[in-house]
């Protein structure tokens, strides 16, 4: 069978796309579906199937009916000078984005920081989290089921870390009874990989046991309280993924010169906007646009995307000291990795390279970089939001 016999199949529907794979190597499974697809919907797509990565290896783990790549343009911030507990140097940020001035605004930040001696960074909490859904007959036998985790944790620990090298389970917390439905939320510690894929396989191997030992059926793999992928309170008290807080010390003359402003204007900014602008609207980001940086990063660096939406979450602070401004992040639910998921993509490694962290042991270092970019981007909005404001005040009072 040759590609023009293929298409002709695809396009009578005598073939599914992902057949094609059976009969090519990757690379031209793609050029055919790719060429499918121009033809299906009468266009021409000589960009997405232009590209250097490798199909073959792409395949095998990230993409399933491919028909090409995303080009998506790169920009560095930097040099922003980091103390972490392991990062501590200078770094130029990578950031994939399409929002013009993004790249900008976060570089005037990082420019900031570096004046003022650098970024404070610390991660305080290190998880992964899968909580399935149970059932059973009444909430009282939910009750027995709680119980029956608790009491057999060793042996569950011991079950689950049967699936994997990396992983371990940390602990079984909370455990949610909603009348028959039982909701545990297990812990994990996944190494340099994000751990979605890691700890869904160990609490499989769980609910297999839970299924021969007890009468409860488990409804869903996933019930919703992981929180993956989705903005929750719980991510927020209890983290998830990395839980990081970074801040500066950012000197009077600085905030003059760098972000033209004064530290009493930040502050005002903040707690007007972020905390209760915030709480007025119901937000659990009470933040200016921390998903900005972590979007930007993770589409540099080969995470998962959809975990922008975690990433959103968190608080900024700002006080003004004796004219001096000290801001800060706090970023409970970053989940990032520097092996398994997307991070061999080649440009995705590349981006790592940059910052110095592909691969093994590096996870916390890039935690820390993430949420320092997070920090001088949100910084340079507050000080953009400030520096308007204060300019509004000058006129007016100009006027006066
Ligand atoms: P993964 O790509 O399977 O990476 C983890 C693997 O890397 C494990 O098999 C682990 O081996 C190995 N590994 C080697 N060196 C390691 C080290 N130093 N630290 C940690 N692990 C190491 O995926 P994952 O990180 O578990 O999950 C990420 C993927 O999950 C992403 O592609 C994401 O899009 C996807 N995802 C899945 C779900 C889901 O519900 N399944 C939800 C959201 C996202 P051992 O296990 O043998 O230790």
């Amino acid at each position: 069978m040759d590609s023009k016999e293929v298409v002709k199949k695809l396009l009578n529907k005598e073939m599914k796309l992902y057949e094609v794979d059976k009969h090519f190597p990757a690379d031209v499974a793609c050029d055919i579906r790719r060429e499918f697809i121009q033809e299906y919907s009468k266009t021409q797509l000589p960009n997405m199937g232009n590209y250097t990565l490798n199909m073959e290896n792409a395949s095998k783990r990230n993409i399933e009916n491919s028909i090409g790549v995303l080009q998506l343009p790169i920009g560095v911030a930097g040099p922003m000078k980091i103390n972490g507990e392991f990062c501590k140097r200078e770094v130029f940020v990578p950031l994939a984005t399409s929002e013009g001035a993004l790249v900008a605004s976060i570089n005037r930040g990082a420019s900031t920081i570096t004046a003022s001696g650098g970024v404070n960074v610390r991660v305080i909490s290190d998880i992964m989290t899968r909580a399935p859904v149970i059932k059973t007959s009444s909430s009282v036998e939910s009750l027995k089921l709680k119980q029956w985790f608790e009491d057999n944790f060793d042996r569950l620990k011991e079950i689950a870390e049967s699936t994997t090298s990396h992983g371990k389970l940390l602990k079984i917390d909370p455990i949610l009874i909603a009348g028959s439905y039982v909701y545990p939320r297990f812990v994990y510690s996944t190494g340099d990989s994000m751990g979605m894929n890691m700890v869904t396989i160990a609490t499989e191997k769980i609910l297999d046991e839970m299924t021969k030992e007890t009468s409860a059926q488990h409804i869903a793999l996933s019930g919703n309280v992981c929180v993956d992928k989705k903005a929750a309170a719980i991510n927020m008290v209890e983290g998830r993924g990395k839980t990081v807080v970074a801040d500066v010390l950012i000197p009077k003359d600085i905030v003059s010169k760098k972000l033209k402003t004064t530290a009493e204007a930040i502050v005002e900014v903040n707690i007007a906007k972020n905390l209760i602008g915030s709480a007025v609207a119901g937000s659990t980001a009470y933040n200016a646009h921390y998903a900005n940086m972590v979007a930007a990063i993770f589409l540099a660096t080969g995470q998962d995307a959809a975990h922008a939406v975690e990433g959103s979450l968190g608080i900024t602070t700002a006080e003004n000291r004796d004219g001096d401004l000290y801001f800060s992040v706090n970023l409970p639910d970053l989940p990032v990795a520097t092996v398994g998921g997307g991070t061999s993509l080649e440009t995705a490694n590349e981006g790592l390279n940059i910052l110095g962290v592909a691969g093994f042991g590096k996870a916390k270092e890039f935690a820390e970089i993430v949420a320092s970019t997070v920090l001088a981007g949100e910084l340079s909005l507050i000080g953009a939001l400030a520096a308007g404001h204060l300019a509004r005040a000058h006129q007016q009072l100009g006027r006066g």
